[in-house]
């Protein structure tokens, strides 16, 4: 009677196995689901949830078979009486737990389901502000930057333009987006039109960038010089399915580029031109000068017999002086023109330094002795002999000590020293003259350049002196430094180095081109009075 009652509670076997094969089903196709997304389940971070889940709809699979089995397939088995015992246990002590179990793991997982769905939304969320800013970044670039932009298809069609572009050619996105360029009237000559194309089915093919430089005519009616690169545009896939493009105005920066260009012939066309003059008006004087210099002292030595009026004597001793500073000037002239137009160049040999120094300083000895100016030789940490030109050495020595001479007042002091290491031998010539300005300094190695005011001083001088002296250290490697202080002193030194390279024997050509202070350090001392 009993039996018969719980059996009477039970659905038919037939609903049994629909609910059974349906959550079969349901737990089949689910997990197999997991497994094939469980990637993309893992990186939303729902992984939890699905496992929860599918536990829980097991559980009631296997809770529903059980159920089944006893009901439809165990009486066959071991009797009606035996198994109406097991689904009485089955009903009455365990179901309820597999239910209650199966319910709250489906629960949990819907539960972690909903939280990682509300996790991802809000991820979603902020992306794409994420995305919308940096697209709008992006947009503002595009259209403000001061170069066009263009963006193809693969088909050469215009996707995109910026206001830039437009602008330069005074056509709307109306007009140009959605067609080929050829398709525009009166943009863009075919033959352009033609490599263009070329070009961008280039970057389509290679994914390489390319680059040309043409002259395109602008709304504003002037013809403008363009710079254009083209580079590949690739989707998500990682395919090249468009072509961009960005222009930039290069017509100011050629314009200004040809006119230093020209600038710059015409600036070496004048400095030849001037050299050239130079070298010859320096030519012609010097054949005078030889007869003005022979007959005024001709006329001094009074070998026809006496001049008469003594004054006749001294004009003619201002003859040849003035002759004589003529000549050096002359003589200065030259070297600097044959240094500028790079015709002057090094004879290199091994020579001893004394006696080249003896005769630069007996040149000066008669100025010195008038003056009672003291000359100390400090030679000897000096190397017996270098390797150098003899005669620009000598020029370069003799320039400097007359200098020294020049603009030593009564009863001072002049320094010669030579001292040698690693970097070569270094001349020093030091004295207690008058001393050059701080601003003068700067530019008085630059020819004609006299930095005292004094008339008298100034006329003894060519003002090409020094620019020689640095031009021939330069062409032997060397190095050149000038210090001063005016009223007490200057003390200019160069070095010649020990191994001299080949290529610095010829004079730089249009040296006024170059960096002046190259080689060359110049440091005044203001003086404390
Ligand atoms: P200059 O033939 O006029 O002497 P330089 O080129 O040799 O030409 O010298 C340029 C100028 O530098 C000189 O006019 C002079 O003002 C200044 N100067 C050169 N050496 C000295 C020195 N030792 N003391 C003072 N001034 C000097």
């Amino acid at each position: 009677m009993q039996d018969s009652v719980i059996h009477g509670m039970y659905p038919s076997q037939a609903l049994l196995l629909t609910v059974d094969v349906t959550l079969f089903s349901i737990a089949v196709l689910g997990s197999v689901f997991v497994i094939v997304q469980w990637k993309s389940l893992r990186q939303a971070n729902a992984q939890y949830g699905c496992a929860w889940l599918l536990t829980g709809v097991w559980t009631l699979v296997l809770t529903y078979s059980a159920d089944f089995y006893t009901i439809a397939v165990l009486p066959f088995l071991i009797g009606e009486a035996a198994a109406l015992e097991i689904q009485r246990n089955l009903h009455l002590r365990y179901s309820w737990y597999f239910n209650a179990t199966a319910s709250m793991l489906v629960l949990v997982g819907l539960v972690l389901l909903v939280v990682s769905l509300v996790r991802q939304i809000r991820a979603i969320n902020s992306h794409s502000e994420m995305l919308q800013e940096s697209e709008s970044l992006l947009n503002s670039i595009f259209e403000n930057a001061p170069v066009g932009f263009l963006i193809k298809d693969a088909a050469h069609r215009v996707e995109n333009s910026n206001r830039t572009y437009q602008d330069w050619y005074g056509l709307g996105p109306d007009v140009l987006h959605g067609v080929r360029t050829d398709e525009v009237e009166n943009f863009q000559p075919p033959k352009d039109v033609a490599i263009m194309n070329q070009q961008e089915t280039e970057v389509i093919t290679t994914g390489q960038t390319v680059h040309r430089q043409v002259s395109r005519r602008f709304a504003d009616g002037e013809e403008h010089i363009v710079s254009i690169t083209k580079f590949p545009v690739y989707d998500r896939h990682g395919n090249i399915s468009k072509v961009g493009s960005v222009s930039v105005d290069m017509t100011e920066q050629v314009r200004a580029y040809e006119a230093t260009n020209a600038a710059l012939c015409l600036a070496e066309e004048a400095n030849t031109a001037k050299s050239e003059f130079l070298a010859t008006m320096s030519h012609e004087f010097r054949t005078p000068l030889n007869a003005i210099l022979g007959f005024s002292e001709y006329l001094r030595a009074e070998f026809n017999g006496p001049l008469g009026d003594r004054k006749y004597l001294e004009y003619v001793g201002d003859i040849h002086t003035s002759g004589h500073h003529m000549l050096a000037l002359v003589n200065d002239s030259l070297d600097i023109s044959a240094i500028e137009a790079g015709k002057r160049t090094l004879d290199i040999e091994t020579f001893e330094l004394l006696p080249v120094m003896s005769e630069c300083i007996t040149n000066v000895q008669n100025q010195l002795r008038r003056r009672n100016i003291m000359l100390t030789r400090r030679f000897d940490a000096a190397p017996k002999s270098i390797s150098a030109d003899r005669r620009a050495i000598t020029q370069v020595v003799l320039n400097i000590l007359s200098n020294a001479a020049k603009f030593t007042e009564q009863d001072g002091a002049i320094d010669v020293a030579i001292t040698h290491d690693d970097d070569g031998t270094t001349f020093t010539i030091a004295d207690t003259g008058i001393g050059i300005a701080a601003d003068s300094l700067l530019r008085i190695t630059e020819p004609f350049t006299q930095g005292q005011t004094n008339p008298h001083l100034s006329q003894q001088g060519s003002g090409l002196g020094l620019s020689i002296v640095k031009s021939l250290v330069e062409m032997h490697g060397g190095t050149i430094d000038i210090e001063s202080a005016v009223g007490e002193g200057t003390t200019v030194s160069f070095t010649i180095p020990a191994n001299l390279r080949p290529d610095a024997f010829t004079s730089p050509a249009h040296q006024h081109l170059d960096d002046p202070h190259q080689h060359l350090n110049l440091s005044a001392t203001t003086s404390g009075t």
